[in-house]
Order: structure tokens, then C-alpha cells, then sequence
């Protein structure tokens, strides 16, 4: 579930890619970077949590106790996975903002970012997945970067370091074709889950993910008012399959999405 479409703020903000920032926003610390890291770091954001259950199933299963351990699971699994490293951007039950999530991304260098949650709707026979990317923000053309004029800060050992500043508003702009492919190709390894819901693979101006700075998809693996689906995405089985299929869609894209 995901509340409300793009506040188009016009308010200058940054979102450092820059794997030494601390997170700025109050977001959970960010570990600092080990040595030369070859393998693709995947942030996986369970949506919601702390006094924010997100959607409830009629059976009581909330949304936010499912999407983190789901989101567990995927991280599981690509850490046994050569070539990918994973973060979660909450690791217990506890309300983060859109924005301290994608400055925790931003400042650990993620290089994918797959936020993932449950649906709901008025309807208890409305049902499948549905799996959106970020279509065009608003803002003057050249907005996205300055690079340029990336300021240069000092560090604590070595010479000053330039980073990549963003307007945070377009810090996904740049990312948005990839990030369109990778919810395409989750949508084919999603389809034995019960079918499409009716978005299906969609395309909007979704707020979780404008001031991400890497290809960011918000995964939404069912509907949890749907009596059947929430029995079945209770089951462990059915999180296992749904954290494998993003794992087979990271290992089939990333020579695309991470250049
Ligand atoms: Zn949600």
C-alpha cells in the first residue's frame, strides 16, 4: 500500500551518493564501506512499520511484519549469492520516512532499490501483484545532476572527495528506463504468483522512490484484503518463492542495470 502520488515540492534538497555520508535524515546509520567492493549492493526497503502497519489482512496479518520478513528472506538469499550484497533499510519494527529510506540508499551506495509491500483494497476479491516504477518527475530539463559543480568535501584521510549532488526530487530521473525494465522482468517471474492485479506492471510518479539514486522498483506481491492471498503469503513458502523470483530478476538484469 502506498500512500498518496508525487509531492512535486519544489524544495531544493540533495541526495548524496556518496558511500562515506552518514544518513542525514535519521535514517538508520549506514556501515561504512570495506575496501574495494565489487559486488552489487541491493537495498531492499520493507515499506512501513512502527505505528504504521500499512495494509491488514482480514485474518490480522499486517503489512508491515510481512514485508520484513520478506524482506529478510531476499536479503538471505543474495547474501549467499556471489556477486550481490544486501542492506535492509529498517531491520525491526520501526517508521522511517520515504525519504530517510532513500537517503539511507543514497548514502550506502545502493545500486538497486526494491521497496516491497503488500496491497489493499475495498474489494475482498481484488487480488495479484502489481509492481511499479517512477515515471517522469516534474522539473526543468538539466535538473537531474551538476556534477560539474559537485562540491568538494573534505574527508578524514586523503585528498577532498567530489560528490554527486542531486536535486532530490530528481535523483531517480536518470535511473528510470532501467528501473522500468527491472519491474517488466519481475512482472514475467511474478506471474505464476496468482496473476497480475490491476495495475500489474505500471509506471507513476511514486513518491517512495523519486529521491532514490539508483534503478528503484516498488513491489507490491499481493493483496492482503483478499482472504486467499493473505493465507498464502502467511505461508513461508510462498515468501521464499516470491524473495527468489527478485533474485532471479537481480541476476538476469544487473549486467543492464549496474554499468
Ligand atoms: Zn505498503
Amino acid at each position: 500500500m502506498v500512500r498518496g502520488a508525487l509531492a512535486c515540492a519544489v524544495v531544493l534538497g540533495v541526495a548524496l551518493a556518496w558511500p562515506g555520508w552518514t544518513a542525514g535524515l535519521g535514517a538508520q546509520a549506514v556501515p561504512a564501506p570495506v575496501g574495494a567492493q565489487t559486488s552489487v549492493l541491493v537495498i531492499v526497503d520493507p515499506g512501513h512499520g512502527g505505528d504504521d502497519p500499512g495494509a491488514i489482512g482480514p485474518g490480522g496479518t499486517e503489512e508491515k511484519a510481512l514485508t520484513l520478513s520478506i524482506a529478510q528472506r531476499l536479503r538471505a538469499l543474495l547474501q549467499a549469492q556471489p556477486g550481490f550484497r544486501a542492506l535492509l533499510t529498517r531491520e525491526d519494527d520501526r517508521r522511517l520516512t520515504a525519504d530517510q529510506r532513500a537517503a539511507f540508499s543514497n548514502a550506502a551506495g545502493g545500486q538497486v532499490f526494491i521497496s516491497v509491500h503488500a496491497n489493499a483494497s475495498p474489494s475482498p476479491t481484488t487480488a495479484g501483484f502489481e509492481i511499479g516504477s517512477l515515471i517522469a518527475v516534474d522539473g526543468p530539463p538539466g535538473d537531474t545532476e551538476s556534477v560539474d559543480r559537485a562540491p568538494l568535501l573534505p574527508v578524514a584521510s586523503g585528498p577532498p572527495r567530489r560528490v554527486a549532488v542531486l536535486r532530490w526530487n530528481r535523483a531517480q530521473a536518470s535511473h528510470q528506463a532501467l528501473a522500468a525494465m527491472l519491474a517488466e522482468d519481475l512482472g514475467r517471474r511474478f506471474a505464476g504468483f496468482g496473476g497480475p492485479g490491476p495495475r500489474g506492471v505500471y509506471r507513476a510518479p511514486l513518491r517512495p522512490l523519486v529521491a532514490v539514486a539508483a534503478p528503484a522498483v516498488l513491489v507490491e506481491f499481493g493483496y492482503l484484503s483478499n482472504n486467499d492471498e493473505e493465507l498464502a503469503l502467511a505461508t513461508e513458502e510462498r515468501q521464499i518463492a516470491i524473495a527468489q523470483a527478485i533474485v532471479q530478476t537481480l541476476e538476469a538484469t544487473t549486467p543492464m542495470v549496474v554499468r
